[in-house]
């Protein structure tokens, strides 16, 4: 059954600062100078809901920075204190939920890492009955809607009101220019799902890498995200984790000046909400289109280049004719008419046969060998 959550709206959650709620703060606390110095910083901009930092930190391989610990719980209650923004760090079992609570931290997130594992979701879940705090669920790092929506119910479960979830993009064996792929149309269903639930979108942790961070920042404002979370850091590339993707407090007040928050000019700002939402989706597939053709004539370059070496023609229909009738039976079960298969697919043969036919007749290198 699912779980009705009894969220109250994000712009009534203490320490909201106006739209978008913004999460920042360093991927780490490192030491105590580190931490305060980027609150101090950070608060003067005076957009920062809630400054972040992770206490203890999920590496991928062991032998790297683990996190500095319950000390710097300290720090953060420090930053509280001297700055007045509230603070959140990510808790990976019930002991980091007892510790960050001793120390009086307002939100805690459940890190992809942890939001996988129904047993330690529960395990949290159970750490907080009763208790009124901030938890944010990040999606699992497999692109699985019920999973991240499951983690949800269960902490709903516990009696907490101001849920949010995090979307932080998936991992995939394809990589891509971004460290993890943002899979768009898993956080607008939540958002179907869901239509009460707070989103916030991690541009960090989806970009990987500070130029990706206006952009992605700019597409989750399009979508109608509620927040953001970024990571930032007085000094990104001496960072212990993370530093590729970390902004000064400086930069990120100017990543903020840069977007643009655009506002359904409608009578009725639901519908236009809804259709932005799908037109969103349809130009999402439309790049994934590109890509995916991109990608193709790629193969057949190196079909090409295989070709001249071996001395084999290009045409060869036999082949081809097969690939157009499996194309076609695969295209009517998914409700394509036989017209569309047939024309995409000619031209898409065409422009492989015109891909090819300039590496075969224009010697062209291959372009591995040109770096
Ligand atoms: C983080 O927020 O620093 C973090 C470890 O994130 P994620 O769980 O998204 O990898
Ligand atoms: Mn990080």
């Amino acid at each position: 059954m699912e779980v009705k959550l009894e969220n109250p709206q994000i712009k009534d959650w203490r320490g909201y600062k106006g739209r978008p709620f913004l999460i920042s703060g360093p991927c780490s606390a490192e030491t105590e100078e580190q931490v305060m110095e980027t609150a101090r910083q950070l608060a003067e901009i005076n957009q920062v809901s809630v400054y972040r930092a992770g206490i203890w930190k999920p590496r991928t391989r062991p032998n790297s920075f683990e996190g500095v610990g319950s000390e710097g719980l300290k720090w953060l209650r420090r930053v509280k204190q001297e700055t007045g923004m509230l603070v959140g760090t990510e808790v990976a079992n019930e002991k980091h939920v007892y510790e960050a609570l001793k120390y009086g931290i307002d939100m805690l997130w459940i890190g992809a890492r942890t939001s996988v594992n129904p047993f330690t979701v529960q395990e949290i879940s159970d750490a907080l009955q009763g208790v009124d705090v901030m938890v944010l669920v990040k999606n699992p790092i497999n692109p699985d809607i019920e999973l991240w929506m499951g983690a949800i119910e269960r902490i709903a479960r516990a009696g907490i009101t101001r849920i949010g979830a995090i979307h932080r993009g998936f991992s995939s064996y394809e990589k891509t220019v971004y460290r993890n792929q943002p899979n768009w149309q898993l956080p607008i269903e939540l958002r179907r799902r869901f239509p009460d639930l707070p989103i916030i979108c991690d541009p960090s942790h989806i970009g990987g890498a500070r130029h990706f961070l206006h952009e992605i920042s700019q597409k989750a404002m399009d979508l109608n995200f509620d927040g953001l979370m970024i990571e930032s850091h007085i000094n990104p590339s001496k960072a212990l984790s993370d530093a590729a993707q970390q902004l000064t407090p400086n930069d990120l007040k100017e990543l903020l000046s840069r977007l643009i928050y655009r506002s359904p000019d409608t009578s009725d700002p639901k519908l236009l909400d809804v259709l932005g939402e799908l037109r969103q989706q349809i130009d999402i597939y439309d790049d994934h289109l590109l890509d995916l053709m991109e990608k193709r004539m790629k193969v057949a370059e190196t079909i090409g280049r295989y070709k001249k070496e071996n001395n084999i023609t290009i045409l060869q229909s036999l082949r081809w004719d097969e690939i157009i009738r499996k194309a076609v039976m695969k295209g009517k079960e998914k409700g394509l008419s036989p017209e569309l298969i047939d024309a995409i697919f000619k031209a898409i043969h065409q422009e492989s046969i015109n891909h090819q036919m300039k590496v075969m007749n224009n010697g062209e290198k291959d372009p591995k060998e040109k770096k």
